[in-house]
């Protein structure tokens, strides 16, 4: 896994919002294959370095490579269009239907093999089959989330960026979202995941850990148990 060149990468980024500074030199990266949480707590800085990664927020200073170009000041339609995916914590437009929705997620490709990509979601996720033309907004919250997921996989993205896919959902199902994001890594989709929810681990092939607008650690699973500190931290006292 080590040796796969990174589909992401981020070193140094700085960025905030106004004149407050929430990110202070924070690297990460992801390689081919390979599925990363980024754990940390609310407020720790999560989403705005998701956002400086696709685009939605400037980078201060820092760069953020989608291999093998320098992205940083590129405009977040060209990035999605060169692969990258992105699930914010909501995830779909209620007020469209499922249909429109994984549309919504592949329109940048081409309309013959956007239409094969939908049957291929379709298949996957047959829940969402049944019911096309059902608007979004009147889902349950793990549907809901299903089709977050689907739509962001429309563009056949070679790296899907979520942000807190466990958000609203109840264990059950935060298990089946689990599940599901399972059988995608298997398949060999690069995923960055940000998360506090330390269920997601079970995805991990690695794990960088955020706290005040920094990463903090990285390493596996068991490198992150291993760690007194931060397993006081992440996993409690027990
Ligand atoms: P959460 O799980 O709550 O989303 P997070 O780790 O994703 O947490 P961020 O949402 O990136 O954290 O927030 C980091 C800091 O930036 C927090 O102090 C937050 O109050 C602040 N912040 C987030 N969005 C804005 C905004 N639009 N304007 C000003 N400050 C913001």
């Amino acid at each position: 896994m080590s040796d796969l060149p990174s589909v992401i990468r981020t070193t140094g980024i700085e960025a905030g919002y106004g004149r407050v500074q929430v990110l202070w030199g924070a690297g990460l990266d992801v390689r081919a294959r390979e599925s990363v949480v980024l754990l940390g707590a609310n407020g720790a800085g999560k989403t705005t370095l998701l956002k400086v990664i696709v685009g939605l927020l400037p980078a201060w200073g820092g760069a953020v490579w989608l291999d093998p170009d320098d992205v940083t000041t590129w405009r977040t339609d060209k990035r999605v269009r060169r692969g990258m995916a992105y699930m914010s914590e909501i995830g779909v437009f209620p007020g469209l239907s499922i249909n429109e929705n994984l549309r919504v997620g592949g329109q940048f490709i081409e309309k013959t093999t956007l239409k094969r990509r939908m049957e291929e979601l379709y298949s996957d996720f047959p829940d969402l089959a049944h019911r096309r033309g059902t608007l979004a907004g009147s889902l349950s919250g793990g549907q809901r989330k299903m089709l977050g997921i689907a739509k962001a996989l429309a563009s056949s993205p070679r790296l899907l960026i979520m942000d807190e896919p466990s958000a609203g959902l109840s264990p059950l199902f935060v298990g089946q979202v689990i599940e599901v994001l399972g059988r995608f890594r298997e398949a060999g989709l690069a995923m960055l995941i940000a998360e506090q929810n330390i269920a997601f681990l079970d995805l991990a092939d690695r794990v960088f850990t955020m706290d005040g607008g920094r990463i903090r650690f990285e390493g596996s699973v068991a490198e992150l148990e291993a760690d007194d500190g931060l397993h006081r931290t992440y996993f409690g006292l027990a």
